[in-house]
């Protein structure tokens, strides 16, 4: 029959790990133009982190709630850079939430919720924010996963336009420097929704 086909949640991970994996030369170079040009190796190392647990079994994919609270671990121990230290807390965040309501969107706010408590960005700030909010309310809204991809991508090129940075290193970055270079954060957050939405 012609039902859409689960595409399975490791399979997934798998396709998330290949991006971030292809990404690492464009991240770096957004970054060398608005911060300290890692931020694609930060994102392949969070992902061959996650790489690495997959192969030896020690990620549990059968139930969410476990596979982000893993992924949270994972990516603070072996995760690089602020948002390494970010999207750990958010997958930890995420993870009690699915645990205590099991709602995937409710459950991605909440980890968004904590990142700006404590990394103290707000939308707009030039962060990886500013592409992953748009992508979780327009989930929040019912929408499918291609039009979450999409309010990502707008979201990340809106960034480029966010000459004034108030987090991270881009906050120090020339105003004139920063005109036309999307946020590498945001960037990843897109591609990331991109990749999914393409299995979905
Ligand atoms: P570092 O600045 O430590 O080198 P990375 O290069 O790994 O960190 O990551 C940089 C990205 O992290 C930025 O492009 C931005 O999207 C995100 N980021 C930095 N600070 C914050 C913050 N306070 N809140 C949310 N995201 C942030
Ligand atoms: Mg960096
Ligand atoms: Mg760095």
């Amino acid at each position: 029959d012609d039902a859409p086909q689960d595409p399975g949640t490791s399979a997934l991970l798998e396709r998330v790990i290949e991006t971030l994996r292809q990404s690492r030369q464009e991240l770096d170079a957004l970054d060398a133009k608005s911060g300290d040009g890692d931020a694609g190796a930060s994102m392949e190392s969070g992902a061959e982190s996650i790489a690495r647990a997959l192969s030896a079994n020690r990620l549990n994919t059968e139930a969410l709630p476990l596979m982000f609270a893993g992924i949270g671990q994972l990516l603070s121990r072996e995760m690089g850079g602020s948002s390494g230290v970010l999207l750990s807390i958010l997958f930890t965040a995420a993870a009690a939430s699915l645990d205590r309501r099991g709602k995937l969107d409710e459950a991605l706010a909440a980890g968004v919720e904590k990142v700006q408590a404590y990394g103290g960005a707000k939308p707009g700030d030039r962060t990886m924010l500013d592409a992953l909010i748009p992508a979780i309310e327009s989930l929040q809204r019912g929408e499918s996963l291609a039009q979450a991809a999409q309010a990502a991508r707008d979201g990340a090129q809106a960034t480029a336009q966010l000459v004034r940075a108030n987090a991270g290193r881009s906050a120090y970055v020339p105003e004139s420097a920063l005109k036309g270079v999307v946020d590498p954060g945001a960037e990843a957050v897109a591609r990331v929704f991109e990749a999914l939405a393409t299995m979905g």
